[in-house]
């Protein structure tokens, strides 16, 4: 069951147009399906590897590069959090250094904006006189505006993103080449389902296409560069590459119980490529023990 409390409140890092995030209090892992490159059928949640559009710039970024602004309880902009923090005093994210002169220039800024009686707290306070008060919320339009959601990026869309680079950071390239991984491998999932439906086996006929290949191979070399902790994944994609023995090697440093890395090390010993579902310890139900008894 997932439950949400209130909101967090952040700001896209290239026009700092504030975006409403539902903070999750309790969420369901579990999800009906669940493979071996991370793809999961039914989850409840879908973190999307963390990637963000702005929905105002369209601008794409990895939501931990997006500013923190602050929490709200609704995700309309008449709550009682004073948040409003004027475009000149948000940095950009990239921004690494400040110089005197643009310091000096902000300051400037701030003065004017102070002098126009701009206080944030000032404005939205309840020494405000009883017209305006009323002229406010009397008249029964008050603009409720809400913050914009980000904007879901599709998997359909991943293709052209990779293939025309704008400014995407490495670290943000790493996440939606994860994403088009797995979208890549969807097809093959279809076949496997349909196989299984009919007692079959569809894993010795994955073929990764020379796309896929290429997509892997890049993805391997950042994930080793920016996540080299993952080996699930770095032992996942070698796997499905063929290189089993790297594969088995990579998933020694992992905990005995670990169901993802033994699902992966038991396909590469036993020199299957193909993406598979894993069988977790509380999904494991008589009937697939009988249908699939392991071979010591
Ligand atoms: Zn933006």
């Amino acid at each position: 069951m997932s439950r949400f409390a209130g909101y967090r409140l952040l700001a896209c890092p290239s026009c700092q147009t504030v975006h409403a995030v539902a903070n999750q209090v309790s969420f369901n892992l579990m999800s009906f399906e669940s493979w071996t490159d991370g793809q999961k059928r039914h989850a409840l949640m879908g973190s999307r590897e963390g990637v963000r559009q702005c929905a105002q710039c369209e601008a794409m970024f990895l939501e931990r590069e997006a500013k923190f602004v602050g929490h709200t309880r609704r995700c309309q902009r008449d709550d009682e959090v004073p948040y409003q923090i004027p475009d000149f005093l948000l940095r950009p994210a990239y921004e690494t250094n400040w110089s005197w002169q643009g310091l000096r220039e902000r300051l400037i800024k701030l003065g004017q904006w102070v002098l126009r009686g701009g206080l944030p707290s000032a404005a939205a306070g309840p020494a405000q006189s009883s017209e305006a008060a009323g002229s406010a919320v009397g008249a029964g339009e008050s603009p409720k505006l809400d913050y914009p959601e980000f904007l879901y990026v599709p998997d359909s869309a991943l293709a052209s993103i990779i293939e025309n680079p704008t400014h995407q950071s490495d670290p943000l390239m790493l996440a939606l080449r994860k994403l088009y991984w797995r979208y890549l491998n969807d097809p093959y999932r279809d076949k496997a389902r349909r196989f299984k439906a009919h007692g079959m086996d569809a894993t010795v006929g994955f073929f990764p296409t020379e796309l896929q290949t290429q997509n892997m191979r890049a993805l391997l070399q950042l994930t080793y560069h920016y996540q080299p902790e993952d080996v699930v994944t770095l032992a996942e994609l070698h796997r499905e590459l063929g290189e089993f023995d790297i594969a088995v090697r990579l998933l020694k440093q992992c905990e005995a119980d670990n169901e993802e890395a033994n699902t992966i090390r038991d396909a590469a010993v036993s020199r299957v490529a193909a993406p598979l579902p894993v069988v977790y310890a509380w999904q494991t139900p008589n009937r697939s023990q009988v249908d699939c008894p392991r071979t010591p």
